[in-house]
């Protein structure tokens, strides 16, 4: 098969919660760094909300989280995962959010950056439509541009030395309007290893699992679309833009 993408590249992919990286990407995160290309996470919230358990404290829960992310983050090649611990269920497009993103741009460096489609906008489907999720969306947009590239943004950033970044593309996942199919049919059992890590997440793993597949082969594109990719089993889909 050959390589995703040509020269290797790094990439940065945004999350508002832990997992939402692993339901939304982590089969193409597996292939791209078994390809050789560095991928780092950033979790912007604790996912502390995502409780079944009452009793635990939130500190529990956060840490928790985190450890599953570092071990979902493992099996799909990925060793840096920074953790920005904004309150779950709390986040608002404002100018400290997106100071604190394009901050984790410049200092990262990527070529491309993968996160939600702020496009997406048609309430179909509820975890997609999570507010942290729209929101992330939305700011990660407005810190890739112009603010990650602009000198004018942030001055107090440049002082200290961490100066201005421009990516070369973004690659939106959760898309309703695809134009990037990555094939990943050998990565898929990855996706499914990374996602069972989320333990205090998914009650039901089989089931986890078939909904997960069952979507990845029903976003396998037929006729004319799939060309020579016929023998494609799985895909995930992305809305790619480029500068
Ligand atoms: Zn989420």
């Amino acid at each position: 098969m050959k390589s995703l993408v040509g020269s290797k590249k790094k990439f940065l992919v945004f999350s508002a919660h832990p997992d939402d990286v692993d339901f939304g990407c982590s089969a193409t995160v597996a292939r791209l760094t078994s390809e050789g290309n560095e991928v780092v996470y950033c979790i912007i919230t604790n996912g502390e909300k995502g409780v079944h358990n009452v009793r635990q404290s939130k500190r529990a829960m956060t840490l928790m989280r985190e450890a599953e992310q570092r071990t979902a983050a493992k099996i799909a090649g990925v060793d840096e995962v920074i953790f920005l611990r904004q309150t779950d269920g709390s986040l608002e497009n404002t100018l400290a959010l997106r100071k604190m993103l394009t901050r984790v741009i410049r200092e990262a460096r990527p070529d491309i950056v993968l996160a939600y489609d702020p496009g997406n906008h048609a309430f179909d489907l509820f975890g997609r439509f999570h507010r942290d999720h729209r929101i992330t969306a939305e700011a990660v947009f407005d810190s890739i541009y112009p603010a990650a590239g602009s000198l004018g943004f942030f001055p107090e950033l440049a002082k200290a030395n961490i100066m201005p970044h421009q990516i070369e593309e973004v690659w939106f996942w959760g898309t309703d309007k695809p134009n990037l199919w990555v094939d990943v049919s050998k990565t898929m059992d990855k996706k499914i290893q990374a996602l069972r890590a989320h333990e205090s997440q998914i009650k039901d793993v089989k089931a986890m699992e078939k909904r997960m597949r069952d979507r990845a082969r029903d976003a396998v594109p037929t006729g004319r679309q799939a060309g020579k990719k016929k023998r494609i089993k799985y895909v995930e889909t992305f809305r790619r833009l480029t500068f």
